[in-house]
């Protein structure tokens, strides 16, 4: 494809993991910073709305989008800087994220291996701060380039204009197509500082029988800890955990755990306390004695080994995604008296 060729009426049911036959009014591909800026220009000239797309790994679209679908593909995987202890490692906005978690454990630069397989693009990686057992990109960020959409001037942004939370960014709030990100720059360190204190990798190191750690060993138990659990979007439709892990105080916990004395709850640095959102969904349910995990209603899903994971079991629309999950928030909130809040970016 050509920089400049847009397609009408394009298909995104290849486009999105969670497998929604939707349509752009307009369809491009960008693999290059000039084509960018070309075509972010014509959008502007036609006044156009516009939606960036990476690999749609968290979105849930609903609707057809009535403007141009712009798929950054910018490609390009480089070191722009190295002292004896860390490497700069520069990605384009359309490198696989996994396939970045791949060379960086090949060429020793230790920091995402606890992010192997997290699906979809780098550019998109700072956007909700990505993150899985006990790391999130924000701990080896650098920095950031980014395309404005109005002006086409490039910038630089560094982890404190970003201001990234838990699964947070600003690119997800106030700067929501406002840049257009194409590359990150991430600092990683030659000398490995393992983090394996999530259970389940532990575990499975010892199931495999690792007795020296290296980044490959971690790397491999989070990939088989990964395809044992999460249902591949390639044969199931879904977009990874639907809802946060919502926090509470220390107060509410306690309460909360003289009803239901097997809740798990996990204590943050201030003090509150983080639940996990995947146990609140299981001990409620549609009906009296009836977990929503496993629940089924036409091909709308809540996924039987995780309660997080809303699926597409083959023909769901948006809506129905969507309705389920407004259900699953207000029998959460009725049972535990706690607040859901979607992950997922909702079209
Ligand atoms: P898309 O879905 O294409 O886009 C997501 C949002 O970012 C959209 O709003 C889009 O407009 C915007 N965006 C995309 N690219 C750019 C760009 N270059 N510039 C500006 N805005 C942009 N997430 C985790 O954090 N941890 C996990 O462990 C994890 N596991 C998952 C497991 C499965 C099976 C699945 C399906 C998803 C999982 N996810 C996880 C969610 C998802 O993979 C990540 O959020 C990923 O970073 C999304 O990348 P993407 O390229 O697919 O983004
Ligand atoms: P899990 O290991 O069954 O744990 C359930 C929840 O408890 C997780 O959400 C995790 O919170 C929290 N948790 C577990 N051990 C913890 C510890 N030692 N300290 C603090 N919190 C702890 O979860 P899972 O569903 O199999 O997922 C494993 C990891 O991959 C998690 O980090 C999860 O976030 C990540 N993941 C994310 C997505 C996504 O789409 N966002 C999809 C799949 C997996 P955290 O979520 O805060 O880590």
């Amino acid at each position: 494809m050509t920089h400049m060729e847009w397609i009408e009426n394009k298909s995104l049911l290849r486009h999105n993991t969670f497998g929604m036959d939707v349509y752009a009014r307009w369809f491009t591909e960008v693999q290059s910073e000039d084509a960018l800026r070309n075509t972010l220009a014509r959008a502007g000239d036609i006044k156009s709305p516009l939606f960036i797309l990476g690999g749609g790994s968290n979105i849930l679209f609903t609707k057809n989008v009535d403007g141009l679908v712009l798929l950054n593909a910018i490609p390009g995987m480089d070191v722009v800087q190295e002292d004896e202890q860390f490497v700069w490692v520069k990605a384009g906005a359309g490198v696989r994220w996994h396939q970045l978690v791949e060379y960086c454990i090949e060429h020793g630069y230790a920091g995402i291996e606890n992010l192997a397989l997290i699906p979809g693009n780098t550019g998109a990686a700072p956007m909700q701060n990505i993150g899985a057992y006990g790391v999130e990109i924000k701990n080896v960020f650098h920095c950031l380039t980014a395309m404005d959409v109005q002006d086409q001037l490039m910038h630089t942004m560094y982890a404190d204009d970003c201001a990234f939370g838990y699964r947070e960014s600003r690119f997800k709030r106030e700067w929501k197509n406002k840049y257009v990100i194409t590359s990150v720059t991430l600092k990683l360190n030659k000398k490995p500082d393992y983090n394996i204190s999530y259970g389940a990798i532990a575990r499975e190191l010892e199931n495999m029988g690792v007795k020296d750690l290296s980044i490959r060993a971690v790397a491999d138990a989070v990939i088989k800890i990964r395809t044992g659990k999460l249902p591949d979007p390639a044969v199931i439709g879904n977009a990874g955990s639907f809802f946060k892990n919502p926090e509470v105080s220390a107060d509410t916990f306690h309460a909360l755990q003289e009803k239901h004395q097997d809740i798990v709850g996990y204590i943050l640095e201030t003090g509150r306390v983080k639940l996990a959102a995947g146990w609140l969904i299981e001990h409620c349910g549609p009906a009296e004695g009836v977990s929503w995990k496993g629940y089924r209603k036409g091909d709308a899903g809540c996924h039987a080994l995780q309660a997080l994971v809303l699926v597409n079991h083959a023909h769901a629309s948006g809506t129905d995604i969507f309705e389920l999950s407004n259900r699953i928030i207000e029998s959460v909130q009725q049972t535990f008296g706690v607040a859901l809040e979607r992950e997922v970016n909702v079209y």
